[in-house]
């Protein structure tokens, strides 16, 4: 199973090319009581290589007070690594604006306890943020009857972009497990999609039960699942074992493990 990224598909685009961007908060807002959005301005963002579709980056954590080469690059960033290397997160670009430079990245806010989480409930407009990538993930393949994507909160701004580019009127079974009615958000498509959000209530098997649930034709289903470890092993053994989806037809990644830090 892939872990921290989807593997390449045959029909997945060319690696854009990587580099380091440290670039500027512009906005932080929260979607939901629980999702903050940063929101990172910069002229050099004109550049960024977004695809249109689910990608994501690494951001890199310094310790506070570092001094950092000028200029930084990913070149210069590796070079210190002996001595200082940042800790590292994964995020989806939420959004890339061309035209206003600007990339949202959606934060669960799960607690103090994360690194990421916390420094999104405290960042604010003027911070600089350090991220690696972009990372292409997963490319809805266009020879498909029925989308089926599942996962957490921590999806969900996967589960946008895919949503965002699937063609209009394609058929996208989609399930969200978030806390509560207050976490859902608007998510615009132009595909029949039918949007199933799942509130958790301390519940752990909620995502494999809902895709137990679905109706998904044998044959010309590509099954998209992210989320937290053992929630996507189970959906992806249904997906292979009883509902015996093509194994390159079912593209589980895990976002995070419960009780372990980092992806
Ligand atoms: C390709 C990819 C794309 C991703 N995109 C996003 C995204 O756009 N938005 C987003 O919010 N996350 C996203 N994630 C997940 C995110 O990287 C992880 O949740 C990460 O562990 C958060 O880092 P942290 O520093 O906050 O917590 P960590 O320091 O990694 O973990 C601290 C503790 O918190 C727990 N924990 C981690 N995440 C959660 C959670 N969501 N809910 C409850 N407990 C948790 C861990 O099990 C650990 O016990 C993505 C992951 C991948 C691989």
């Amino acid at each position: 199973m892939t872990t921290s990224s989807t593997t390449a598909a045959p029909h997945a685009s060319r690696r854009p090319p990587v580099r380091l961007w440290r670039v500027p908060v512009r906005r932080v807002e929260r979607v939901t009581p629980r999702m903050a959005r940063v929101t990172v301005a910069g002229d050099e963002l004109a550049d960024f290589p977004a695809a249109g579709t689910d990608q994501n980056v690494m951001l890199y954590f310094y310790p506070d007070g570092v001094t950092l080469p000028e200029p930084l690059t990913l070149e210069s960033a590796r070079a210190m690594w002996s001595r200082v290397r940042p800790l590292t997160r994964t995020y989806t670009i939420r959004r890339y604006d061309g035209a206003a430079c600007e990339i949202d990245f959606d934060f669960v806010l799960h607690g103090e306890h994360g690194l990421a989480s916390a420094w999104a409930q405290r960042v604010r407009p003027g911070d600089q943020v350090i991220f690696v990538g972009p990372s292409p993930a997963y490319r809805p393949a266009p020879d498909v009857d029925t989308y089926l994507l599942a996962g957490d909160e921590t999806a969900l701004p996967a589960i946008a972009a895919i949503l965002r580019e699937l063609p209009a009127g394609a058929r996208a079974l989609v399930y969200v497990e978030v806390a509560d009615a207050a976490e859902q958000q608007p998510l615009p498509t132009a595909a029949a999609a039918e949007i199933t959000w799942l509130h958790r209530d301390g519940r752990p098997d909620l995502l494999e039960r809902a895709v137990r649930s679905a109706v998904l034709p044998e044959d010309r289903t590509e099954a998209w699942v992210a989320g937290e470890r053992s929630a996507v092993l189970a959906v992806r053994r249904h997906l292979l074992d009883e509902r015996r989806l093509e194994r390159h037809r079912v593209r589980p990644t895990t976002y995070w493990r419960r009780g372990q830090s980092g992806n």
